[in-house]
């Protein structure tokens, strides 16, 4: 097979495909979803909508309506437009094929979201990415030197950040928008569990976009997520985006939900305030200590070489988070826990109380 080694980039060879864990039947903290269904009511009316769907039709391939809803919902300024995802994971990559003329750049600090670093990969671009300082706040010396040096094409600023959870100085931010010729892009992926946010940024620097999903308020399974700016480099990042790149049931059914936008906002609401008590519940175990989170999960930092172990644990007892220990230097000993159902936290609290007592498991 050969002719696969010649032929396949050789930066593709030498990836590895992002790991997604079987969670079958395991209580699912790993991957920031939201652990709510919907009431029976809302089901019932979702699923007569799907069903007279004319699926032997190409959907709606401007979703206007489906932006229009969004616009609305998320409050989002009329003169602004609006580009539609496959998740936000297609927007990054539209972003990145966009700009990816030959030594092209794309800088974020680390650690960040492992997409941005994997989609430079994937489309031919240079990464680079600049260290947090040891409390995961903006290297503001090291990021300006970053951009004067690498001059990126886009900088990728997720707040809240994810693996940390945290905000960043928004001062410092602008600087660093200042400081950049490129495109900066606000990741708002988890928007909904905090009341900062970016859009007035789009009003004062013709360089930033703000980038949002569903996914992290209950959708994930629909994999929508949009970016929101103006139209001059809107206008532009259309041409590169598959026509129907939002099905015809992501369609229908995000409508749905967004003209259902409360029950949403209902359960949101629930994984806030269950937020602050499942951090002070994390706090108390022995030996844990807890980052300050904005978003619907919380970083933690267990005792020296025992991540691993504790995440074992947990998964022995059918827990499922992410260990985060051995990503990056930064994360040494480093366990990333999604909020999940009340219920589900006090488990999780109960199964770790119980793996920190042992000591060790096994
Ligand atoms: C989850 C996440 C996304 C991607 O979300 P999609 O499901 O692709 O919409 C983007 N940015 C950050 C920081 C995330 O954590």
């Amino acid at each position: 097979m050969s002719r696969v080694k010649k032929l396949i980039r050789q930066e593709i060879l030498d990836l590895t495909a992002y790991p997604v864990p079987n969670a079958n039947g395991m209580i699912k903290l790993d991957a920031m979803e939201n652990p709510y269904s919907w009431p029976a009511v809302a089901k019932e009316a979702w699923t007569d909508l799907l069903k007279d769907l004319p699926l032997n039709r190409y959907p709606d391939a401007s979703a206007e309506q489906l932006k229009l809803g969004l616009k609305d919902a998320m409050g989002i300024d009329d003169k602004f437009d609006v580009l539609l995802g496959n998740g936000s994971d297609e927007i990054i990559q539209m972003l990145a094929m966009a700009v990816a003329k030959p030594g092209a750049t794309i800088l974020a600090p680390e650690p960040g979201f492992v997409m941005y670093k994997m989609i430079a990969t994937f489309c031919g671009l240079n990464y680079v990415g600049v260290p947090l300082t040891a409390d995961f706040e903006l290297d503001e010396t090291a990021m300006l030197e970053a951009v004067n040096e690498h001059q990126p094409e886009l900088i990728f600023l997720a707040q809240p950040n994810n693996p940390t959870g945290n905000l960043w100085d928004r001062d410092v931010i602008t600087r660093i928008i200042e400081a950049s010729k490129g495109l900066v892009i606000m990741d708002e992926a988890y928007t909904a569990f905090t009341d900062e946010e970016h859009l007035d940024l789009l009003d004062e620097h013709e360089h930033v976009l703000v980038m949002r999903t569903l996914s992290k308020v209950g959708l994930a399974g629909l994999r929508l997520g949009l970016l929101i700016g103006r139209s001059e480099w809107l206008n532009e990042l259309e041409k590169i985006r598959m026509p129907y790149n939002i099905n015809m049931l992501t369609q229908a059914s995000a409508l749905f939900a967004l003209e259902n936008y409360d029950m949403l906002m209902i359960q949101t609401e629930q994984l806030r305030v269950d937020r602050v008590v499942l951090m002070k519940d994390l706090a108390a175990i022995q030996g844990v200590q807890v980052f300050p989170s904005e978003a619907n999960f919380i970083l933690v930092r267990v005792p020296e070489g025992m991540a691993r172990n504790w995440f074992e644990g947990l998964k022995e007892r059918n827990i499922l988070i992410k260990c985060l220990d051995g990503g990056h230097p930064l994360l040494k000993d480093c366990l990333r826990i999604t909020v999940g159902t009340t219920e589900q936290n006090e488990k999780l609290i109960e199964a770790l109380s119980t793996i920190a007592q042992s000591g060790a498991v096994h």
